[in-house]
């Protein structure tokens, strides 16, 4: 049954590829959003004890499996969890050929398993390396990431991790909400803190940002520029159209855009090469 309904679209899709040509099938205009007002999520590492109980609550939600991740530097230890951050012009978006992929007025970045083909172009795109696969789903894999708990935010209640959070170091509010604050946490403690909100800018903002104890370069979080990356995306979706290149093409197309992206790692590494 699943690989007949994925077979159906995956013809549907080559066929709608074929009729409108160069026009991307992600590129459905929507109402404009306001990120300010967009619901998000501030990950504090300050505050993070580490204690994974957001990782169980996801699970426990959705059978989803997030990550905490540990971080040593200067020979304190902090800790934070890492997720889709819902960009708030998100590549992965952009970068389906099929519209499985939404940004929702509310902030989240939603995944349609019915509409995805499984070309797996959303998890090339990602600059946080978030989507990841069902491969060992052999009959209808899905593309599978956090999911902002949309059904509960719908209910008005928080995001399962947030909600289970026993030391306040996830806060939940509007991205304007969240940014202040941020702003202010900094502003009162600035010993614990390193003066850089991650989020309010890389990659045009993201709906989900964190505060931590060091500088980001430290962390598992990449360097990215401020620009947007759909507009990158959806010329190279578009050029693949016009010159039907191949889908292997387009991974390594996809692929070489999101690592000329990230500034900071590729820098360090080329600078501990030179050490
Ligand atoms: S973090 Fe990756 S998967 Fe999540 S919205 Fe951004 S580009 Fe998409
Ligand atoms: S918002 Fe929901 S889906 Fe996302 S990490 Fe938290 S519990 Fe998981
Ligand atoms: S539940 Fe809260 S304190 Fe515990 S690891 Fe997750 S974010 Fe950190």
């Amino acid at each position: 049954m699943g690989i007949k309904r994925r077979d159906f679209f995956k013809m549907a899709a080559i066929g709608s590829v074929t009729i409108r040509g160069s026009k991307s099938l992600a590129g459905e205009e929507g109402p404009a959003l306001d990120f300010a007002q967009a619901l998000g999520v501030l990950v504090d590492a300050v505050v993070c004890i580490g204690c994974r109980k957001c990782e169980w609550a996801c699970n426990n939600e959705h059978k989803l499996s997030t990550r905490t991740l540990a971080e040593f530097e200067d020979k304190s230890v902090f800790a934070f969890k890492v997720q889709c951050m819902h960009c708030n012009n998100p590549a992965c978006v952009s970068a389906c050929i099929v519209g499985a992929l939404r940004k929702n007025k509310i902030g989240s970045v939603d995944y349609d398993a019915w509409k995805c083909i499984g070309c797996r172009y959303c998890m090339v795109a990602c600059p946080f390396q978030i989507p990841a696969y069902e491969y060992h789903e052999a009959l209808a894999p899905r593309v599978r990431k956090c999911t902002f708990c949309e059904p509960r935010l719908v209910e008005g209640k928080k995001p399962a991790c947030v909600a289970l959070c026993p030391n306040e170091a996830l806060t939940f509010g509007t991205r304007q909400e969240l940014l202040d604050v941020a702003k202010e946490r900094i502003k009162l403690n600035p010993e614990k803190y390193f003066d850089h909100v991650y989020g309010e800018t890389e990659i045009g903002g993201t709906s989900w940002m964190y505060l931590a104890p060091t500088d980001f370069v430290n962390t598992e979080l990449p360097k990215l520029q401020t620009a947007a990356i759909p507009n990158l995306t959806e010329t190279i979706q578009h050029g693949v159209f016009k010159s039907f290149v191949p889908p292997l093409a387009l991974y390594g197309l996809l692929g070489l855009v999101m690592h000329s992206l990230r500034e900071g790692k590729d820098e360090e590494e080329k600078h501990d090469e030179r050490d």
